[in-house]
């Protein structure tokens, strides 16, 4: 079964970036009828919090991508125990007892010679003797990965195409510290391996890693997943902005965005369709193919965004929003074409049901008069009710477009602007319409 997993670290809020691949996961495994997994990368106890793991659920919950199930590294530590030790009876983990200090000094020299920083195997040819030395000055070791420089790092990306990593450009990885906690990189090859992912989708700033993730399930006799690298987003100017990587759905959420704005965006940017408001999940996951993706780093605007939402908040049912907004179907209907968030849906329910305040109009007062000895001869407001009224009044008054409507729209609402008048009228009602045009006439 298609199984993908959404794997962040719980050292801070999610922002676009991330759940942009939260996203990519989740549909990916929706398309195929497959399994989206959550899993917490907390094995650096120093950097992750409890607190951003839960705030990591709330966020993906508001956006509705559900996980299928959840894990976390922290509960897995024996497993990479295991594999360190299946690896290390292969001869492909060492020992290595550089200082951050030491190693940094070997950067610097390599860059100054205008060598690449990889890191040299020093540590390879220590004799025991000198493990035993380094151990008795109460040194501690960590661990690197033996990379093979005849196993190619090549594998086919879903959104790269072909793609090849030289082995000679990375350095063995660490994989456990000093202090016995575990780096990412063999703890997420054993999680993969174990919970059966099928398709590893994130970010293009793995690239390198999965070179190396790839000798590690060879080592480890597993067929590797398929990869998919997404290009990075950057901001509407192009560059990769810190704004951006602390964009989180608190601000999204604070902004009046809707889950489905946000998710019909990232979706959408960086691929060959166009980003448009669609209004259900259904229609997302059934137009989702990786290979849309480009290889051009899309770009995430703001103003994109909110105009998005505006648009898919014009389409909401009242079923999407009913236990949001204090209107009834029909005066929802009438005035979302009006609002760019579903929370300024409230400020038209003193315009329906309240008290607005009277506009002084002047000699447009004539046009309140008018229409209130019009409305008076009328039973009840209906659909028609406008129509008749405003072409009434104009003969009435020789008045016409703005000169008629703005003082008509003002005396009933309160308001310059707003939603189309044929539908607020019968929702504000005859009596209603009567005493507000009776007292902007006065
Ligand atoms: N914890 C890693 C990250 O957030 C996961 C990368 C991966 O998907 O393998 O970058």
């Amino acid at each position: 079964m298609v199984t993908t997993r959404f794997a962040p670290s719980p050292t801070g809020r999610l922002h676009v970036g991330n759940l942009r691949t939260a996203l990519l996961n989740w549909l990916f495994a929706k398309r195929h009828g497959g399994r989206f997994l959550l899993r917490l990368d907390d094995t650096d106890p120093t950097r992750c919090r409890a607190e951003f793991a839960t705030a990591i659920e709330d966020d993906l919950a508001w956006l509705g991508l559900v996980p299928d199930a959840r894990f976390r590294q922290s509960d897995r530590l024996d497993r990479y125990e295991a594999a360190l030790h299946r690896l290390a009876a292969q001869g492909r983990t060492y020992r290595c007892w550089e200082t951050p200090e030491e190693l940094e000094l070997k950067r610097r020299l390599q860059l100054s010679r205008g060598q690449p920083p990889v890191y040299d195997r020093a540590a390879l040819a220590l004799s025991e003797a000198d493990h035993a030395r380094f151990a008795a000055q109460g040194r501690r070791p960590h661990w690197r990965f033996l990379l093979k420089a005849d196993d190619p790092h090549e594998w086919v990306d879903l959104i790269r195409g072909p793609t090849r990593i030289d082995p000679g450009s990375v350095s063995d990885p660490v994989i456990r510290r000093e202090d016995g906690s575990w780096l990412y990189m063999l703890p997420s090859v054993v999680d993969d391996i174990e919970f059966g992912v099928t398709h590893v989708i994130r970010g293009e700033d793995h690239v390198t890693n999965t070179g190396v993730q790839l000798q590690i399930f060879a080592a480890l006799g597993a067929t590797p997943p398929a990869f998919a690298h997404a290009p990075l987003l950057t901001a509407a100017d192009g560059k990769l902005s810190k704004r951006l990587g602390s964009m989180s759905v608190d601000e999204f959420r604070a902004r009046g965005f809707e889950p489905m704005a946000i998710k019909a965006l990232l979706a959408r940017i960086g691929t060959r369709h166009a980003v448009e408001p669609v209004c259900d999940d259904a229609a997302l996951i059934e137009a989702f193919d990786l290979a849309d993706l480009g290889r051009a780093q899309p770009r995430f605007d703001e103003a994109e965004l909110a105009a998005l939402n505006a648009r898919i908040v014009h389409q909401l049912p009242y079923a999407a929003v009913r236990d949001r907004v204090p209107l009834l179907e029909a005066e929802w209907l009438a005035v979302r074409g009006n609002l760019t968030t579903v929370a300024e849906a409230e400020a038209w329910v003193p315009v329906l049901r309240g008290e607005v305040p009277p506009p002084a109009l002047g000699p447009e007062a004539e046009v309140a008069r008018a229409a209130a000895e019009l409305i008076e001869d009328v039973e009840r407001l209906g659909p028609e009710s406008w129509a008749e009224l405003t072409r009434r009044l104009a003969e009435r008054t020789g008045r016409r477009g703005r000169a008629l409507f703005r003082p008509l729209r003002l005396a009933l609402t309160g308001r310059e602007s707003g939603p189309d008048m044929a539908a607020l009228l019968p929702l504000i009602g005859r009596e209603r319409a009567l005493a507000r045009l009776r007292r902007a006439a006065a």
